[in-house]
């Protein structure tokens, strides 16, 4: 049986950014990565953003971890007994460990028919398979108006495909944006090519290989020779549900990212983490959290005082246009809109009870921190308070 002081259940960003924090408190401890995609750790927001417009290769997306990093890929754990501090894997190994991190993260939704035929799109053997689909063909569906949907439609008319974007909402990222501007991106994105079929709900995909064909429920059916899907992600809960730790949408986590269970903690999507800024708890499905989350929990394993108080920010980039935002965006809440140049430059705040809860930085940059401060505030502002209030 292999003991390892810290082992690391989940190979992504969450756990790169848990060994530079472990490796900053403690030099020599043992860390094993036991992670069930076959690819080493790697970036995963360009795979869906910067792969497809050119500023990057595939090779800059690895990560490089320390050497003495024992990283166990194509494995899956089954088990975690919390009392004899063990792991049982799908090769029926165990692994014991001092700390454990469950940076397992989160798994596409599927539908319920089309299997195979259809790319949920997340992992870089999912860039791989459609990076070879698009430079032998060119006729694709997307299913999914949220960020994959939206960044994959983007990346594949971006290369000169044809574009069938369909989703049942009304509108682009209609969940997180105001009904204006998420219509001006249906707009936007017909300008830039790509057919935008909203209010639109996909009923079946069916053919084979790259002869398929996908029915709507308007009764209308494309040929496309792909299908990729982003109908959203379910974070991967059940290894610690089964070891009796709190879970309730996501793993239930301390400031100290610790679980129920003190030996134990979570960082990233699968995370649920009290968030100091906007003082709620919340799971955020983004790469700044993985990346800040589990360098905090490396370091508070390793034995540091750590608190996690940061509220992560997230960016898209959609064709030209790119967005930063911060705290809470949804389409729902009351919002203040201060454009510089409608559409193309502006900051939309988002408020709950007069207070900042979220600000969106539509193509304006390096405001972030400033965006943190205004929420931070938690003080009643009116628009008048707001106008020009970040943007001038
Ligand atoms: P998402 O952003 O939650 O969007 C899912 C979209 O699919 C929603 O618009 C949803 O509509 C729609 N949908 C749900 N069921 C559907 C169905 N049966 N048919 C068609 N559409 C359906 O999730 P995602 O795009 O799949 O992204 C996956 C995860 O990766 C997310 O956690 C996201 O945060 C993360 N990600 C982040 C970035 C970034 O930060 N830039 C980029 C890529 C991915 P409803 O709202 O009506 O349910």
């Amino acid at each position: 049986m292999t003991h390892f002081n810290y082992l690391i259940i989940g190979g992504g960003m969450t756990a790169t950014a848990a060994v530079s924090g472990l490796r900053e408190q403690d030099k020599t401890g043992s860390i094993g990565i036991i992670a069930a995609e076959q690819e080493t750790a790697y970036d995963r927001p360009p795979l869906s953003k910067q792969l497809w417009s050119g500023r990057k290769q595939l090779d800059a997306i690895f990560h490089e971890l320390p050497e003495d990093v024992t990283v166990l890929n194509g494995r899956k754990v089954e088990q975690i007994d919390p009392q004899q501090k063990q792991v049982l894997d799908d090769r029926e190994e165990r692994f014991t460990y001092d700390k454990l991190l469950l940076a397992t993260g989160s798994t596409p939704r599927r539908l319920p028919f089309g299997s195979d035929n259809i790319i949920y799109y997340r992992t870089v053997s999912d860039y791989q398979q459609l990076r070879r689909l698009a430079d032998t063909h060119n006729r694709f569906a997307v299913i999914g108006g949220g960020f994959i949907g939206s960044e994959i439609a983007a990346g594949l008319a971006m290369q000169g495909m044809q574009v069938t974007l369909i989703f049942p909402e009304s509108a682009i990222g209609s969940r997180i944006f105001s009904a204006h501007l998420s219509n001006f991106l249906n707009d936007y994105y017909r300008q830039k090519g790509v057919e935008v079929l909203s209010e639109t709900t996909v009923t079946d995909v069916s053919g084979s290989g790259t002869d398929l064909t996908v029915t709507l429920d308007n009764g209308r059916s494309l040929n496309v020779h792909g299908v990729v899907a982003g109908i959203g992600v379910a974070p991967n809960t059940a290894l610690a549900e089964a070891a009796g730790l709190e879970v309730d949408n996501g793993i239930i986590v301390n400031e100290h990212l610790q679980t129920s269970n003190p030996h134990i903690y979570a960082a990233g999507d699968v995370a649920n983490y009290p968030d100091a800024l906007l003082r709620t708890r919340r799971r955020v499905e983004h790469e700044d959290a993985a990346n800040s989350m589990g360098k905090a929990a490396g370091k508070a394993m390793a034995g540091a005082s750590i608190t996690y108080d940061y509220s992560p920010m997230f960016y898209s980039d959609l064709f030209d246009l790119g967005y930063e935002a911060v705290g809470e965006l949804d389409s729902r809440l009351e919002m203040v809109t201060d454009w510089q140049e409608p559409y193309q430059k502006g900051i939309i705040y988002y408020l709950r009870n007069e207070r900042v809860c979220g600000v969106l930085l539509w193509n304006t940059w390096g405001k972030v921190e400033a965006a943190r401060s205004l929420i931070a505030e938690h003080a009643p502002l009116s628009r008048e308070d707001l106008i020009g209030r970040l943007s001038g």
